[in-house]
């Protein structure tokens, strides 16, 4: 039997550290759930201690899911699109507040859905997850949760305890949703921001922060308070923007099918302070960091702006959201990643929530991606669910990248037969490329300590 917390080594075809050359045939050591090393030559003092050897994998950092609702993780299927996009959020609406449910029972089929959410996302090798938090919520279900999956990956039938898992195998980052179309909620919701935000930190509860909602939900002072608070408290600010065009068409002259949705619902302090996209864009590059949901439909002004202030303001897309959507306006379809990159806009990837996606696997939409996007290399695209969505969270100490010293928070992704072979190569010259195999349509992506458990046995051979 191993102790918890054990040291051991972890041997795999591939070693990729993204912001680094991939390594071959590498070794990743873990002791107290931290890594100790990671290279080729395995230092002689750590010869000894247990060895996994995982043929046919590829060992990542941890993945980063940057745009997500966890709140509707109970849903078996997306929410059917209707007709318009106000019609799938009336439906939305009416599966968050179903009838007849007592408070208690709403708020514990909340706590279900955030947890089967995390559950879902960490078997996929995701580690952090920004989410769009609305009341009821509670800290303690995201503790509970993590604590549990933590305790569910430490133990194996076979060997008994392991150390094989970090203390915090997943952390989510709550973005309370402000909006002021309804006054109350939004009283409600920040003063609930208040509470939350001076809470102890937890480690497996990331820096809490703002979700102004959306244009049509939210006034523009609601925005440029959420921008100034998170330049006070160093708060990330995250609003979905510029997603469809019947938000296009509301907030430029209230036509549509958004008017009969919101009409009856309206406040007047909300009204008086209606924002135009460019103004929200403009508010948001105030913020300490800002991440546009989306963002279909921003002009080239809005885009150029963005780009300018690529250090602290980017766009997330979730590409299998996006292809639910259908956009069918301005050659839409497609979204223009590539020609937006090469303007310089930072760009993320989310999954949204399962009201629009069939899963939370974010690997998924990193494959999506690729499927879609031939100009885009497949580094870039690992980069923006790892190294670079790190440092733009400013929590690069602690994930995106296998350096020592860091939680040994990792993603394993099952290679497709062919590319453990010799003809895959770092480089791509006259070979496969590794990142591109990554990225191939059967790879599969699970948190290392999950495939540890399941496919191997330690061996000191
Ligand atoms: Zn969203």
């Amino acid at each position: 039997m191993i102790s918890p917390q054990a040291s051991f080594v972890v041997q795999a075809d591939w070693i990729v550290p993204v912001d680094s050359g991939p390594v071959q045939n590498g070794s990743v050591v873990v002791d107290n759930g931290i890594i100790q090393f990671v290279g080729t030559q395995l230092p002689s003092k750590f010869h000894s201690i247990s060895r996994f050897k995982l043929a046919g994998f590829a060992i990542l950092p941890g993945l980063i899911n940057s745009h997500c609702h966890l709140e509707f993780s109970d849903l078996q299927a997306p929410i059917p699109l209707g007709i318009s996009f106000p019609e799938w959020i009336r439906n939305l609406l009416a599966h968050r507040n179903a009838k007849n449910i007592e408070p208690e029972q709403l708020a514990m089929n909340r706590r279900d859905a955030i947890t089967m959410g995390i559950q879902e996302s960490y078997r996929a090798g995701v580690r952090w997850v920004v989410d769009m938090t609305t009341l009821p919520w509670s800290s303690t279900w995201i503790t509970d949760s993590v604590n549990s999956l933590a305790k569910e990956a430490a133990y194996d039938p076979v060997v008994g305890e392991v150390g094989l898992v970090p203390r915090v195998p997943i952390c989510i980052q709550p973005c309370i949703e402000l909006l002021d179309i309804a006054p109350q909620r939004f009283e409600l919701a920040m003063s609930f921001a208040d509470k939350q935000g001076s809470a102890p930190e937890s480690e497996s509860i990331g820096r809490m922060g703002y979700a102004p909602h959306a244009p049509y939900t939210t006034s523009r002072n609601v925005t440029k308070r959420s921008a100034e608070l998170s330049q006070a408290e160093d708060r990330l600010v995250t609003m979905h923007l510029a997603e469809s065009m019947e938000e296009m068409d509301w907030i430029q002259d209230r036509q549509g099918p958004f008017s009969e949705l919101l009409g009856r619902i309206i406040s007047q302090d909300y009204f008086g302070g209606l924002g135009q996209i460019s103004e929200h864009v403009q508010l948001l590059t105030n913020a300490w960091r800002a991440m546009i949901a989306h963002g279909n439909y921003l002009s080239t002004i809005d885009l150029n702006k963005l780009a300018s202030h690529s250090a602290n303001c980017a766009i997330v897309h979730c590409p299998r959201t996006h292809q639910f959507f259908g956009h069918r306006y301005l050659d839409m379809a497609q979204y223009p990643l590539a020609e937006r990159i090469a303007i310089g806009v930072k760009h993320f990837l989310g999954t949204d929530s399962r009201a629009s996606n069939p899963d939370l696997n974010l690997w998924n939409e990193a494959k999506q991606v690729r499927r879609d996007h031939s100009k885009i290399s497949s580094l870039q695209i690992i980069k923006m669910i790892t190294t670079e969505a790190a440092e733009f969270l400013c929590i690069q100490d602690r994930y995106g990248s296998l350096i020592e010293g860091q939680p040994a928070t990792l993603t394993a992704i099952e290679l497709p037969k062919f590319a453990s072979s010799t003809s895959t190569s770092a480089c791509g010259e006259n070979q496969v490329d590794l990142y591109d195999q990554l990225l191939a349509s059967d790879s599969v992506s699970s948190p290392l300590e999950l495939v540890l458990l399941s496919k191997n046995r330690p061996s000191n051979t």
